[in-house]
């Protein structure tokens, strides 16, 4: 049959011409990556030989083989694992299928420089064959399956498929090294590299070499091995195989818990954030093993999806070795375990955040966002242990606090935990709204990630007696708590009043013109330096999660607000003569309208009517030039 030439989805090209003109300094991982798949395909076929043992008759001996063939100055890396049907050369070798990196290619900028350090981020995979070959094929064929396939490529936009022979199953992948590459047929150097990175497979790598094999591997799961005798160069690159990362492991747990179920966990945090983080179909990457078979890498519930994040692998030695991965679900034994991995996971986290603060603000720069998610949403036995993880920026610290760091700041008289949430810092860190508490000296918590209206406005049994409050709702609790500057002073709320004016009947004006637009005009108490702002009712929705459900057409429009002025500043004070001299000034209403825009503009809003907005502001400016 003749061979068929096929494009290679976009997304691989552009990925290609990456890897090829790269100045990878570190080139020799393209054979961390083929044997990689390699040990993969062995884990998957194992698997499946389970249920099915012809899949694997006559040969259940699983091994890689790394061959040099000097005079065509080729090299091999075959195994004798699942193998691949053209259908699935296609998918594997002609696409990018694994979620989120399509996309993630596609936003790359086509500028080397700068997408190769983007490109460190996650391991490239197969094609980084291509970073020492010029020419690669596929000779494959699927256990069960009759027909054998060539792939070929020099990875330049196209790749052939054709039919091929080849006696047994699995696949065998041959590299014609480019001229700088022969330094990958010296035995030494592949001896040394496969020590280095991949030391770790439990598969046994065979260097074949004149007829004669060695082995170059200890092939035992490195889970299994005693904790002092693994290093932690060995437990990185068992964490990069796992992960198709190219980090570090921020944090490694490694255990084995004998109770009432038996398992081994070896998992790990990364340093970076990978970026599909947030991709809807993001599952978490935790391998599921029984008896050191490799089972599935999508096993549900194995971890809560709050720490998707974590890599690594479960090896349970109870469970059948044949239990079907629909069974896997509704295992109880699964649900036991799960829990057990996420309170040591979470213990592990909180040491690190009590020991390490600096190393822990990096992870959760990183993760925090998502660990939030679980403080919302069902229930969950772990929320305690999670309230006590999370940290906040404030708007009296630098550092990232904690509650009990809050709880411990906390002023005489202060009853909750007060907090603001918005777009960003930068939005909320200058929000009106924060005025009257820093008078006071009363810390704010900053919150900026979407999932934290969710989460804290469902908290409604408050952190340790203490309930949470929003800055921007409700009648602003602050007469108890004493102003910072007048520690001392005795008359709380005489010493105020000299510096405040009655604004009763400008309270009453500006409701006239501003009628359904606001909910309320009430004289406010958290404003100090700013003549408005608008907050939320009490038993309102927080603003800002309205804002955000509005973006999600979750609910139609903004409810109205509450219109808070601040009797003590000058313009409110001016406008309170006017008032007063009984005069229906135009002045006035204007002045009403323009306080009120200025308070939706405060709060990131949109202004209603831009135009008359405009035309307004002239007007007052035009007046205090002729001033
Ligand atoms: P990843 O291993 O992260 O999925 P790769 O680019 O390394 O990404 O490989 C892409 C896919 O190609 C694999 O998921 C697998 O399905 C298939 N594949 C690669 N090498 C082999 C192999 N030796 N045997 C069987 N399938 C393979
Ligand atoms: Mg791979």
């Amino acid at each position: 049959m003749a061979s068929t030439k096929r494009s290679f989805q976009a997304e691989v090209s552009k990925l290609l011409n990456i890897v090829a003109h790269s100045l990878y300094s570190e080139r020799e991982v393209f054979l961390r990556e083929l044997i990689s798949n390699a040990a993969d395909a062995c884990d998957k076929l194992r698997y499946l030989a389970l249920t099915d043992d012809t899949l694997v008759s006559g040969d259940t001996n699983f091994n890689i083989k790394i061959s040099v063939d000097q005079k065509n100055k080729t090299l091999t890396i075959s195994d004798n694992g699942i193998g691949m049907n053209e259908n699935e050369l296609d998918e594997n070798l002609g696409t990018i299928a694994r979620s989120g990196t399509g996309a993630f290619v596609e936003s790359l900028s086509g500028d080397e420089s700068k997408d190769v350090g983007l490109i460190g981020q996650f391991g490239v995979g197969f094609y980084s064959a291509f970073m020492v070959a010029e020419k690669v094929d596929v000779i494959t064929r699927k256990a069960g399956e009759q027909d054998a396939w060539t792939w070929s490529s020099d990875g330049l936009g196209e790749y052939t498929v054709e039919k091929a022979s080849k006696e047994d199953r699995g696949s065998s992948i041959t590299l014609y090294l480019k001229k700088d590459a022969k330094e990958f047929l010296e035995d030494l150097r592949l001896r040394t590299i496969v020590k280095a990175y991949s030391d770790h497979i439990s598969i046994p790598i065979v260097l074949v070499k004149d007829k004669e094999e060695e082995s170059l591997n200890e092939a035992s799961a490195i889970w299994t091995r005693q904790k002092k005798d693994i290093t932690q160069d060995q437990y990185t690159e068992f964490y990069r195989h796992v992960s198709s990362g190219y980090d570090e492991p921020w944090m490694t747990s490694h255990w084995r818990a004998e109770g009432r179920f038996d398992y081994s966990a070896l998992l790990f945090v990364p340093s970076k954030r990978p970026f599909d983080l947030f991709h809807p179909d993001r599952k978490h990457r935790v391998k599921l093993y029984v008896k050191k078979v490799f089972i599935t890498d999508d096993c549900e519930g194995l971890v809560p999806e709050y720490l998707r994040f974590v890599k690594g692998i479960i090896d349970c030695e109870d469970l059948p070795l044949n239990v079907s991965r629909e069974l896997l679900q509704k295992n109880q034994m699964l649900t036991s375990i799960s829990t057990a991995v996420t309170k040591r996971v979470l213990n592990e986290l909180k040491k690190k955040a009590e020991k390490k603060p600096e190393e822990y603000a990096e992870f959760w720069e990183n993760f925090g966002a998502v660990l939030k998610e679980g403080l919302y949403g069902i229930p969950n036995e772990h929320k305690n242990s999670l309230l006590e993880l999370v940290r906040f920026k404030s708007s009296t610290r630098d550092d990232l606090v904690s509650l009990k760091d809050y709880l411990a700041g906390m002023k005489d008289g202060q009853e909750n935990i007060y907090y603001i949430t918005g777009e960003s810092q930068e939005a909320i860190k200058n929000s009106p709204h924060l005025e009257g508490f820093a008078a006071k000296g009363i810390e704010v918590l900053l919150l900026s990630d979407p999932i934290d209206d969710f989460w804290i406005s469902s908290m409604f049994e408050g952190y340790e007696d203490k309930k949470f409050s929003s800055v921007t709702k409700g009648s602003a609790e602050l007469e108890n708590v004493e102003d910072a500057k007048d520690k001392g002073a005795k008359d709380k709320k005489g010493q105020k009043k000299s510096k405040k004016t009655d604004v009763s009947l400008l309270i009453a004006s500006i409701k006239l013109t501003l009628g359904e637009s606001v909910k309320d005009v009430k004289e406010s108490i958290r404003l100090t330096d700013s003549a408005c702002c608008l907050v939320a009712d009490e038993g309102d929705m927080d603003m800002n999660l309205e804002r955000i459900l509005r973006q999600h057409q979750q609910v139609a429009d903004a409810a109205p607000r509450v219109l808070e002025i601040n009797p003590t500043h000058p313009l409110i004070k001016g406008l309170v003569k006017k008032v007063k001299d009984g005069e229906t000034d135009p002045v006035l209403e204007d002045a009403a309208l323009l306080l009120f825009d200025q308070a939706k503009i405060m709060d990131g809003e949109p202004v209603k009517d831009v135009k008359a907005f405009a035309q307004r502001m002239s007007k007052v400016m035009e007046l205090s030039l002729q001033a």
